[in-house]
């Protein structure tokens, strides 16, 4: 299975913690396939060298980026143009057929049997499902389709500003042509389902195989007390928007396959103790950045902004508060 990969890309060194944790999430379910990380040159030498410990190849590539601030803007998310830089997946020609990940995805069991499955597979999106989502998607790596897609791309633009617009239209008939192409939403399980279609989780999210992290708050923004290997959570913070199981287990191989990597090369494994051990584990989680809970809004702002749908998802209007409310009602 040496001509068939997955495929991740880390612009910066906390997607590469992302990558990091993908990756071991695949081998620790035993993929018998190959696995490439893409990396700009802003990743550093020494996440260079950590990926290399867990990917089979660690790629350069340049940044290729859509520019495109005023599409990005109407999705929230200015950094995204960099995504267009996914697009160097399709150079891979020493491969016959991949799958990229995104970097913010994490997987639960062996989905080696999507290598079954044709250029474009892709589960649909939550926000609109004529569309795949572009953060799991298999596909053949061509010469002849990666220049058709750089062409495409300064001819056409993306109608998002990131890769998923260009992608979607791109490959526009996946929709309708040949349904074996959709990929079950459980490949793609992105967190914001679990508050848009609670029942549904409820009754499926049990067989989730991939959860998505999607959104601009990611795994490693949130914070982790390695002694109750939880996830802390406050009604405010992110970490009750998605369901705790999946962040707990995103940490939860951070800690037991990521972090000792970073470490293990600084102290010699027969002198560590517990108590270094948790400050390795500190010392790792504090290389994350955390992002502050939104500020405060009064009760008609926010209805203001439900109206427009800008929920805000991952605070006051997380999936836990949100449920608070209906029990109380019910109730
Ligand atoms: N990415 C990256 N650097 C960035 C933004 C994105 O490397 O600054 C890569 C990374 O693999 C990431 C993917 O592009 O998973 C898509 O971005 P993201 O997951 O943030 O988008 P979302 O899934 O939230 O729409
Ligand atoms: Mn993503």
């Amino acid at each position: 299975m040496s001509d068939q990969a997955f495929v991740t890309l880390a612009t910066n060194d906390l997607y590469g913690k992302g990558a990091l944790v993908l990756g071991s999430s695949l081998r620790n379910h035993k993929t018998t396939r190959q696995q490439v990380v893409l990396v700009s040159p802003q990743v550093s030498n020494n996440m260079r060298a950590q990926l290399g410990r867990i990917f089979d190849e660690v790629i350069l590539v340049d940044v290729l980026d859509s520019k495109d601030s005023a599409h990005l803007a109407l999705i929230k998310r200015p950094e995204l143009g960099v995504t267009f830089t996914k697009l160097h997946c399709w150079a891979l020609t020493n491969y016959s057929k991949c799958i990229f990940m995104d970097a913010d995805t994490l997987v639960l069991c062996n989905i080696d049997e999507l290598f079954e499955r044709e250029e474009l597979s892709a589960a649909p999106d939550p926000g609109w499902p004529d569309c795949f989502n572009t953060g799991v998607f298999v596909y053949r790596p061509s010469i002849e389709t990666y220049n058709e897609l750089l062409q495409f791309s300064t001819e056409k633009g993306s109608f998002d500003g990131g890769d998923q617009g260009l992608l979607n239209s791109f490959f526009s008939n996946w929709a309708t042509a040949d349904i074996s192409k959709h990929l079950p939403f459980i490949y793609n399980l992105s967190s914001v389902a679990v508050y848009s279609y609670l029942p549904a989780f409820k009754h499926y999210g049990a067989d989730a195989k991939v959860v998505h992290f999607l959104g601009n708050v990611k795994p490693w923004n949130c914070s982790y007390n390695p002694k109750t290997r939880c996830v802390m959570r406050d009604s405010n913070d992110y970490s009750s928007a998605v369901h705790p199981e999946f962040l707990n287990m995103w940490w939860d191989t951070f800690t037991t396959s990521v972090s000792p990597l970073f470490t293990e090369q600084d102290i010699p494994k027969e002198t560590s103790s517990d108590k270094q051990e948790e400050e390795k584990l500190s010392e790792a989680v504090s290389q994350l950045s955390f992002t502050p809970p939104a500020p405060v809004v009064s009760s008609e702002e926010r209805r203001k902004k439900w109206e427009q749908g800008q929920a805000d998802y991952m605070g006051v209007d997380s999936f836990q508060n949100i449920q608070k409310k209906l029990d109380a009602y019910l109730n």
